[in-house]
């Protein structure tokens, strides 16, 4: 009755018995989600002594985390707290209590447990040796079903009977299952193909959790190019750049890296690490520009000079390629963003150059995002991660209302709110709320 990465799970009309060697006593404590935060919660809460079941609606588990590892699994980050704390905005007061219990160290000694050593990348992300998520995974399930945890895969919880089962639907039809204490780890909006498809916000909501509404993070933009810039140029990275990007207050953000254009706009981590900011933008004054410095390093004044030389009988293209470096994506979208009237002139193109405006119309959806923002409000949780008008329900991971910069701190973050969830559960007093 187990599942594995890659098992299909249940079949179709078995009813799980799984060989745990819990205590009689023992708390039953489901975990609803098989991500990163529901594995962690499961493997404390069976630590703990309790008798784990797990539940996914998809066939194996850790589906996202194993996309995740696909560009090289970023677990944690090697900065100091303080500033890792930082990376949660206005909730790092909340986060950082996690965090003060299983941080970026911990997260890396608990790979190591699984037998996997990490490194320190150059920007300080923290990446397992051969960068993959596949084998930690693997490892990991394999640990938890040896522990006795119980996988039932295929099982999306629908909620709530009304004697307080849960209720599931899986390929054999519907089941109900009896829990002392319930973790929640459900998971976001973004990439629903990979299992987090939001579902569980009107069967929380309509018994009365707050929940701030789900928005795209990590996420990309529209611009609206032309047909022709969007044809020549979609898929093609700008690198170095530097973004700069001033709030309503006119305090301005200044950042180099990289990006991706796309079909519609624009895409990447350093448009992700502004993304929260701009999105909220976006919403507040129904568009926002930011600024591209394409000639980082290089100076306006020599940047004129050199562009003023004359041209001869040679294109306006070449002439930018030989003598200001500009060529591809970045004469593109000169040709994109400037008028015609001003291509020929040196003092515009280089003032251009080095601060090309584009305006962005709107976030990409959520579900092309690489994280959430917003869920479970803290409001509504105690510092157990319990919702407090469900005693017994615990949450964990992205489906609480928090958001992170790509850089490890998603996963560092899902992983601490999963031990805090799970370790609460398996001690938490029997309720009728979850006992029927
Ligand atoms: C392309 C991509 C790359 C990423 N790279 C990184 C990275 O390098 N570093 C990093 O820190 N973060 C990264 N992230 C983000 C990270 O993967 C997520 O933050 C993390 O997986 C969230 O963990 P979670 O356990 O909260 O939710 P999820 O991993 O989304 O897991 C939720 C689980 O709940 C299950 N579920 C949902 N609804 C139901 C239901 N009704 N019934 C039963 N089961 C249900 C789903 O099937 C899923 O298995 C990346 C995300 C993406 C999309």
């Amino acid at each position: 009755m187990s599942g594995d990465v890659g098992a299909s799970g249940d079949g179709p009309t078995v009813v799980s018995e799984t060989p745990s060697a819990s205590r009689p006593d023992a708390r039953r404590v489901a975990v609803i989600g098989g991500g990163p935060a529901g594995l962690m919660a499961a493997e404390v809460a069976r630590a703990a002594g309790a008798d784990v079941q797990l539940y996914d609606r998809l066939a194996s588990a850790g589906r996202k985390f194993l996309i995740a590892g696909k560009g090289g699994l970023n677990l944690t980050h090697a900065e100091g707290a303080d500033a890792f704390v930082a990376r949660y905005g206005a909730r790092r007061g909340e986060v950082g209590k996690w965090l003060a219990q299983f941080g970026a160290s911990a997260v890396r000694e608990w790979a190591r447990g699984l037998g996997v050593e990490t490194f320190v990348g150059t920007s300080g992300r923290v990446f397992p040796m051969d960068l993959k998520a596949a084998p930690l995974l693997r490892s990991w399930v394999r640990r938890l079903r040896a522990s006795g945890v119980g996988f039932h895969m295929q099982h999306r919880w629908l909620g709530w009977c009304d004697d307080s089962d849960l209720r599931f639907v899986h390929p054999g039809g519907e089941r109900h299952v009896s829990a002392d204490t319930v973790v929640l780890a459900l998971g976001g909006g973004s990439w629903p193909v990979l299992g987090s498809d939001a579902a569980w916000v009107p069967l929380l909501s309509e018994r009365g959790v707050a929940i701030a509404p789900l928005l795209p993070a990590n996420c990309g933009f529209d611009i609206g190019w032309s047909e022709h810039f969007a044809t020549r140029h979609a898929g093609h990275p700008l690198k170095p750049v530097v973004v700069e990007w001033t709030d309503a207050e006119g305090h301005a953000v200044r950042q180099q890296g990289e990006f991706v254009v796309t079909a519609t706009g624009v895409e990447g981590s350093l448009i992700y690490a502004l993304s929260a900011q701009l999105r909220d933008a976006i919403a507040a004054h129904g568009a926002t520009e930011i600024r591209l410095d394409l000639t980082p390093g290089r100076d306006t004044h020599r940047l004129t000079l050199d562009l003023a030389k004359p041209r001869g009988s040679r294109t306006l293209s070449e002439h930018w390629r030989r003598h200001a470096g500009i060529e591809g994506v970045k004469a593109g979208l000169l040709y994109e963003v400037l008028p015609k009237d001003q291509l020929q002139d040196p003092v515009r193109v280089a003032a251009a150059l080095k601060a090309l405006p584009l305006k962005l119309l709107r976030a990409r959806p959520l579900e092309e995002a690489i994280s959430t923002a917003g869920g479970v409000r803290m409001e509504a949780l105690d510092d157990d991660l319990m919702i407090k008008s469900l005693p017994g329900v615990f949450c964990a991971g992205e489906m609480l209302d928090w958001e992170a910069p790509t850089g490890g701190y998603l996963l560092t973050a899902c992983l601490a709110s999963g031990r805090i969830a799970g370790t609460a559960a398996a001690q938490a007093p029997i309720t009728r709320t979850t006992r029927n």
